[in-house]
């Protein structure tokens, strides 16, 4: 896919007040700092269409943009308290969970992971509550400019394990991505695109 056009539409705090059109929509979430809005930026080849770390008041809001005027992109906040709690609703704030049981219009959500790390409590948690909920999701591995190519699919190996060992049967769709060099650029807007034209 070709991104020929991408324009901001609407910010909110409310799944109710989501755009009403009944396009096809893609959400990216991730732990803050996880590189989504350079990874949004880099889809879409803008430079500050999604607003990168260090600004403050972006983060708590249902950000909608609509590509190519056939498809949504939605970028939502950083997930996650840091407290221990006991549920995905204790966890995960208010609207990211109302949005996931009630936007009929998403088609599936990216889950941004730090490819350099080990998997993190949190990110487990909502992969698991995503799964309990039924949401197609796809994994996005970030920052892979940091890692060599062959230590960053051993990372993502350890991934599989883990999730494995978490019960899930299988390793869910994934990317391998840099904001930095493109990398996984071409595979992410060609899987969205399959999948518009399903
Ligand atoms: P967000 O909080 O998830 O939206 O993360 P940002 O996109 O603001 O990125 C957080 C930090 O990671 C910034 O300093 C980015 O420059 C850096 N970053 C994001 N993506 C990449 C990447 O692909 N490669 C490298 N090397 N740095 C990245």
């Amino acid at each position: 896919m070709k991104v020929t056009s991408a324009e901001f539409i609407i910010s909110n705090s409310v799944v109710s007040k989501c755009p009403q059109e009944p396009l096809p929509e893609y959400a990216f979430i991730g732990r803050s700092n996880v590189g989504k809005s350079s990874l949004i930026n880099m889809l879409t080849n803008h430079k500050n269409l999604a607003k990168t770390s260090g600004k403050p008041g972006k983060t708590q809001l249902i950000n909608h943009f609509k590509i190519n005027h056939n498809w949504f992109l939605v970028d939502l906040p950083g997930y996650g308290y840091a407290r221990v709690s006991k549920s995905a609703k204790e966890t995960f704030q208010k609207f990211i969970t109302d949005y996931f049981e009630k936007r009929e219009q998403l088609v599936c959500a990216f889950v941004l992971i730090d490819v350099r790390l080990e998997a993190q409590k949190i990110d487990l948690e909502f992969i698991n509550y995503l799964g309990e909920s039924g949401v197609p999701f796809c994994m996005i591995f970030t920052k892979a400019d940091k890692l060599t190519r062959v230590k960053a699919e051993s990372n993502v190996a350890a991934y599989r394990k883990k999730l494995l060992a978490n019960n899930w049967e299988e390793m869910p769709p994934y990317f391998i991505t840099s904001s930095e060099s493109g990398v996984g650029r071409d595979e992410l807007l060609t899987y969205i695109d399959q999948i518009n034209e399903e």
